[in-house]
């Protein structure tokens, strides 16, 4: 195929940093030490964001949950975090009101779900929209379909939605502005790592394209990579890594819009004594999650039938008037937890959701763990350590500013998508892949979800010739465009 060329054309020699793993936690970083006018490189193996960080709940939220855990200090940086970036990044992010239905027999009644909401707007500095405590009636008025059976009342609080997968991808871009010596390039896989006293080598392969290698320098390197840490680390044999996570897989539906007839975000109960999650999207609504502990390989992994089944299961006991099924799903996906092993917790779910950070050799370093909301401080002692070490300094408070570049289509819109706005993104948006054009940038998360009025291969087949010489498609997607059968007429 006629590919554009391979970006390893494009990369310079040496970097002064070079940041291995484009989810959240690396996009942050790259902007921190980038706004520090620093020459960096972020590089990750598959497209970027397309992990576990375009797998999460999609809330910017503190943690109502940690608050049980006495975690205040999580609670108090994600909720500021929360608040920060409502003001950063209005266009990927909006403010939503949560429902917290409590029944008779719950271990937390409504007086002490009473004093949590308190404290959780307190821990806000009171940047929190106020939370409410609903009477019986009040909650059956906005929910009428919800189990009334010994429901006693609700906390109304407050949280944030963000489209996960667009925020990665914006904050990478930020660091991209014209005067920066920083790249960022997808499908750039780290094959070898050579510690050579202040200097690192770095060799590197187009994972799209295997033939194209290249070797670079480097002052520093960050891995963050996620649930991928120690699975990546262990095969330096310099670096000596011990592995340091608890990996768990959590799983979401999609269930059709109107699926449940609810208007705004609810936190519920499972059986089992968890929370989770059904938030209402402009096109599907959104369930999850679960939390099952996982080993092997983390990449692209989808919800097992037993893990569907226990959302269904769940939701339906709250809604037994709905007649919900597994037909009311239009898609599903899972991620991977990038947990700190905890001696302390042998459930998952009790295991905190602190980050850590590591340096096995002088220059190099590793952070794992966190949570999405807290992404931009968790990288902060990486980057000041790096700043300093140049004789510049460093301010934390530069990753503040609004972000500069938006994406070509805006999430939570009903865009408009045709050709011409397709070629805009690949060429602005550095995409090398369909399933990234389609999933990410799109926001389409399978043709499923699409609601327009043209069918998504009707948009696609007229462009395909000239798209294929600019991406690459998997199986699936070229099956999806009926390729095989036009290529063969
Ligand atoms: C089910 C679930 C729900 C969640 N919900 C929320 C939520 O609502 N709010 C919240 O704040 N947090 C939430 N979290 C936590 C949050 O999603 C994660 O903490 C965060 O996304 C982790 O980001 P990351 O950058 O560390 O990892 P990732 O996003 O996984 O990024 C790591 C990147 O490294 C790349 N990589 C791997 N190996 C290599 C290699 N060899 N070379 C180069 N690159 C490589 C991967 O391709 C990947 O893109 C949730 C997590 C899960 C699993």
């Amino acid at each position: 195929m006629n590919k554009l060329p391979s970006p390893i054309h494009s990369l310079k020699d040496h970097y002064d940093v070079v940041v291995v793993g484009g989810g959240i936690v690396g996009a942050g970083i790259f902007r921190d030490l980038s706004l520090h006018g620093l020459h960096c490189l972020l590089i990750d193996k598959k497209d970027f964001t397309s992990q576990t960080s375009q797998s999460s709940s999609k809330m910017l939220h503190g943690g109502i949950r940690y608050l049980e855990k006495l975690d205040f200090s999580l609670v108090w940086e994600a909720l500021h975090e929360k608040n920060l970036w409502l003001e950063l990044a209005p266009h990927l992010c909006y403010e939503s009101s949560f429902h917290f239905p409590i029944y008779k027999g719950f271990n937390k009644p409504l007086w002490m779900v009473k004093i949590g909401l308190s404290l959780y707007d307190f821990l806000s500095s009171y940047k929190n929209t106020p939370h409410k405590i609903l009477s019986k009636k009040e909650v059956l008025n906005s929910i009428p379909s919800l189990n009334n059976e010994n429901l006693t009342g609700a906390g109304l609080y407050y949280d944030a939605i963000v489209d996960d997968a667009k925020l990665t991808l914006e904050v990478i871009y930020d660091s991209l502005k014209e005067a920066s010596g920083s790249q960022a390039f997808s499908h750039i896989e780290l094959e070898k790592l050579e510690v050579q006293g202040i200097k690192n080598n770095l060799q590197l392969k187009d994972s799209l394209n295997s033939e194209v290698t290249k070797t670079i320098s480097a002052d520093d390197v960050i891995f963050s990579v996620g649930p991928f840490t120690d699975n990546l680390l262990s095969k330096f044999k310099d670096l000596k890594w011990d592995p340091v996570l608890s990996p768990s897989k959590g799983s979401h539906i999609w269930l059709r819009a109107d699926a449940l007839d609810i208007k705004g975000p609810l936190l519920l109960r499972t059986k089992d004594n968890r929370v989770f999650f059904v938030i209402p999207w402009p096109n599907a609504i959104l369930v999850g999650t679960t939390e099952t502990k996982v080993e092997g390989n983390f990449f692209n992994l989808s919800p097992t039938p037993d893990e569907v089944h226990y959302l269904i299961d769940n939701i339906k006991k709250y809604f037994p008037k709905i007649m919900l099924s597994e037909k009311d799903i239009i898609s599903s996906f899972s991620g991977v937890r990038p947990l700190i092993k905890d001696s302390n917790s042998s459930e998952l779910g009790e295991v905190k959701r602190e980050h850590k950070v590591y340096q096995p050799k002088h220059n190099i370093h590793v952070i794992a763990g966190g949570k999405y909301t807290t992404f931009r401080t968790m990288g902060q002692e990486i980057s000041r350590k790096i700043v300093l070490k140049k004789e510049l300094s460093y301010n934390s408070n530069m990753t503040k500013q609004k972000l500069r570049q938006k994406s070509c289509i805006l999430p939570f819109k009903e865009d408009e998508i045709t050709a011409d706005t397709i070629f805009n993104i690949i060429e602005k948006e550095n995409v090398r892949t369909f399933d990234d054009l389609l999933k990410r940038r799109i926001g389409c998360p399978s043709p499923r979800h699409w609601n327009k009025k043209t069918s998504l291969v009707d948009l696609f087949k007229p462009i395909y010739p000239e798209l294929k010489n600019v991406l690459y498609f998997s199986d699936e997607d070229k099956k999806l465009l009926e390729v095989e059968s036009d290529v063969n007429h």
